[in-house]
């Protein structure tokens, strides 16, 4: 599931995991195709949850949306981009790096889940 896998601060991702199907590194900061994944599908836990809680930040807690299976999951906006996402800079970021959810941490670029949402984006060809 989506979350891009890198620290706003940073000029660069945190590792540079390659296109199969270019032979290019993967610039999560070029990219966000991850946080698209639509209404309902960007899942949180009941630890994300009881984190934000834990750590006074129920504005996150509370502003979920009914999620696939059962689960809450992030908001998404008309665009089906996570709320959270911005690209008003003209790079990708998380304005939640540091408390985004589970799911965003253990994303991987360069992943076959990674590799899809970019070709459903049109950022990589399919091969
Ligand atoms: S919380 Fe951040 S990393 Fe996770 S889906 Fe939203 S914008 Fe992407
Ligand atoms: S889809 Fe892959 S390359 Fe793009 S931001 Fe997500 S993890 Fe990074």
């Amino acid at each position: 599931m989506p979350g891009l896998p890198f620290d706003p601060a940073l000029t660069q991702p945190l590792d540079s995991p390659v296109d199969p199907a270019t032979g290019e590194p993967l610039d999560c900061t070029r990219c966000g195709a991850c946080c698209h994944a639509g209404p309902g599908r960007i899942l949180l836990s009941e630890d994300d949850l009881l984190r934000w809680r834990r750590k006074g930040l129920h504005h996150l807690a509370d502003h979920t949306d009914e999620g696939h299976f059962g689960a809450r999951a992030f908001p998404v906006s008309p665009r089906g981009a996570c709320v959270y996402y911005d690209s008003s800079t003209g790079r990708t970021l998380c304005q939640i790096y540091e408390d985004r959810a589970e799911v965003c941490r253990e994303f991987q670029a360069g992943s076959w889940q990674c590799l899809e949402f970019r070709r459903d984006r049109g950022l990589s060809p399919r091969i």
